[in-house]
């Protein structure tokens, strides 16, 4: 889970050009005549935004689903869902996962429920095509990346162990709930679980550190292997923050300098 910045768009211009641009004259005409109720969701999600569990579809909006819904794919769009991406890149990989290259644009409150929201900015957010996916099969996740603080504490635990006596390493992530606060838990629950994020880390962890090793290879002449571990920690940590894939993973080298020194 990271942060991304938001970007300010005047959404209501937005939603007033993509509407103007429809082909159908009683499709612009119903779209002009939802204009009002539209800025008053617009608003209610800035409210609501604390719980989005509980964010309820407006009644009104859903019985003009399919005519809202579509105002996503009108070319007017496509500059917009540029710019995201774009803007999800320039700070890094997917905020949802911390780790998938940035493909898509995510409805965060999904338009086929939330059809008022299929163009509003602040519910389009960069990411992954493989969170984007699950996001569609599990709902609604509670933490939005343009609003919602990033937890601190490093509780992301990764165990590595290379039982088979060859230098290729598993390993195992959970989470340390005793450094979490109950609301803590329960977002970590939700986001790991509807994303699949443990599974995710343990089918890549394996090749993450086969890289680390070949890169220690080429300079084990000039350090010694606990100062290229402390290094690749605090870089990783640096650069990625405290629950990353690549930063547990790095703890976990670091913790096991005396087994890895005998393989590397
Ligand atoms: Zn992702």
């Amino acid at each position: 889970m990271r942060r991304v910045r938001v970007k300010v768009k005047h959404n209501m211009k937005l939603f007033s050009k993509v509407s103007a641009n429809r082909q159908l004259i009683l499709t612009r005409n119903t779209l002009r005549g939802l204009a009002n109720l539209v800025s008053a969701t617009y608003r209610l999600y800035m409210r609501q935004k604390p719980r989005w569990g509980s964010f309820t579809p407006n009644r009104t909006l859903a019985a003009h689903r399919t005519i809202l819904e579509a105002n996503y794919n009108n070319p007017m769009m496509e500059d917009i869902k540029s710019e995201i991406r774009q803007n999800g890149k320039d700070s890094g990989d997917c905020p949802f996962c911390g780790f998938g290259e940035i493909t898509d644009v995510d409805h965060f409150l999904p338009s086929s429920s939330y059809p008022e929201y299929s163009i509003y900015t602040n519910n389009l957010i960069p990411s992954c095509h493989r969170c984007n996916n699950l996001k569609n099969n599990s709902g609604l996740v509670n933490f939005h990346p343009y609003f919602d603080n990033v937890i601190n504490s490093e509780f992301l635990v990764c165990n590595l162990t290379n039982k088979r006596q060859t230098v290729l390493f598993s390993g195992r992530f959970s989470i340390d709930y005793s450094l979490l606060t109950t609301t803590e838990s329960s977002l970590v629950n939700d986001v790991y679980g509807k994303l699949d994020l443990i599974e995710r880390f343990e089918s890549v962890v394996t090749n993450h550190v086969e890289g680390i090793r070949t890169d220690y290879d080429k300079i084990r002449n000039f350090v010694t292997i606990q100062i290229f571990l402390q290094s690749h920690y605090d870089s990783k940590l640096q650069l990625h923050g405290p629950n990353h894939y690549k930063t547990a993973t790095a703890k976990s080298l670091l913790n096991n300098v005396s087994l890895l020194s005998t393989i590397w």
